[in-house]
């Protein structure tokens, strides 16, 4: 068997299509702008790619952009009033300080400070508790990409057998919950795990999110299965240069999965895009607005 690539890229450009679409019309219908803040403390390379193709694609869906660049060794009031102003602010509907913060900064006490109403990343614990009660949330964004995949492979996940490796606030415990709300039947595994390999064999959609290069093997996958690899790992090369790997052995997982993300070009391209979802749907709930078409 091959499996079938799923093409996380033009899912993702699709999905921005659709939210441009929904930008244009609540303003064109409620004179409603989605914006979009977006904090980023220090000089992280990696943060600046991040924060730049963020704004890039909040301006290409027709959202305003807000781009606040403080210094490294910013004190934690200053950027705790920053985000008051943000959150008193009427143009800003999203709010999303990129993680992670420079030592010396407080990560929970930052993100606790973000109103739950603004918080497009969903890592408030406002938004992480409604979301595990099954209430409506901001739900972090890598997890509702993974969902939307899956779901362009299976028009239900309805009873289907889940595997979720990683238990992280960011990904591996908001995409348990995520899959609960689709009626699938989840397993969480971790470090502590026995016996990952008889634990992956048995689902029909394996969700990796570990952060350890090619970790899932192709005979752990079950024939057929979905396979969505959150992982985003470098690779030194011989000749010194990197190569971007997931965290599941692509080739070898690729001869027995019914369908399965490249990495790159699978989950990484779904975040931005889930990013500007949440950024047009926390604008509608705020504006007192329906939910969005998207
Ligand atoms: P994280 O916070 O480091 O969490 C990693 C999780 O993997 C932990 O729950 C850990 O278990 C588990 N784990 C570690 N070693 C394991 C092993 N040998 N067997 C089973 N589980 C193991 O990482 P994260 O933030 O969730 O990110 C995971 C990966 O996704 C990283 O490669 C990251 O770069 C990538 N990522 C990609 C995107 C994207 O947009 N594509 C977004 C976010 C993250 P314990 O809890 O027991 O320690």
């Amino acid at each position: 068997m091959t499996a079938r690539i799923i093409d996380g890229k033009a899912i993702a450009a699709e999905l921005r299509g659709r939210v441009a679409a929904e930008v244009a019309r609540v303003q064109r219908e409620h004179n409603l702008l989605p914006g979009l803040a977006v904090v980023l403390v220090g000089n992280d390379p990696a943060s600046e790619v991040y924060v730049r193709s963020k704004h890039k694609q909040t301006q290409q869906a027709g959202m305003a952009s807000f781009d606040h660049k403080l210094p490294p060794d910013v004190g934690q009031a200053d950027l705790l009033a920053l985000i008051a102003k943000l959150n008193r602010d009427p143009a800003v509907h999203g709010i999303l300080v990129q993680l992670p913060l420079p030592k010396g900064l407080h990560t929970e006490t930052i993100i606790n400070a973000i109103d739950p109403a603004k918080d497009v990343d969903g890592l408030h614990p406002a938004n992480a508790g409604r979301l595990a009660g099954g209430f409506a949330a901001l739900s972090p964004c890598t997890p509702l990409g993974c969902i939307i995949l899956s779901k362009s492979v299976h028009a239900s996940l309805e009873g289907m057998n889940a595997i979720v490796i990683g238990r992280s606030n960011l990904v591996g415990r908001p995409l348990l919950q995520l899959l609960l709300n689709e009626n699938a039947t989840v397993t969480i595994a971790h470090s502590r795990s026995r016996d990952l390999p008889k634990l992956c064999a048995q689902a029909d959609l394996v969700y990796a999110a570990v952060g350890k290069a090619e970790m899932v093997r192709g005979d752990w996958i079950k024939p057929g299965a979905t396979v969505i690899d959150v992982g985003i790992n470098r690779l030194p090369m011989a000749d010194g240069k990197t190569r971007l790997v997931g965290d599941v052995a692509f080739a070898e997982a690729s001869r027995v999965a019914g369908a399965i993300t490249p990495v790159p070009g699978g989950v990484g391209q779904m975040t931005v895009a889930c990013l500007l979802v949440n950024t047009l749907r926390a604008a509608c709930v705020i504006a007192g607005l329906p939910k969005p078409g998207v």
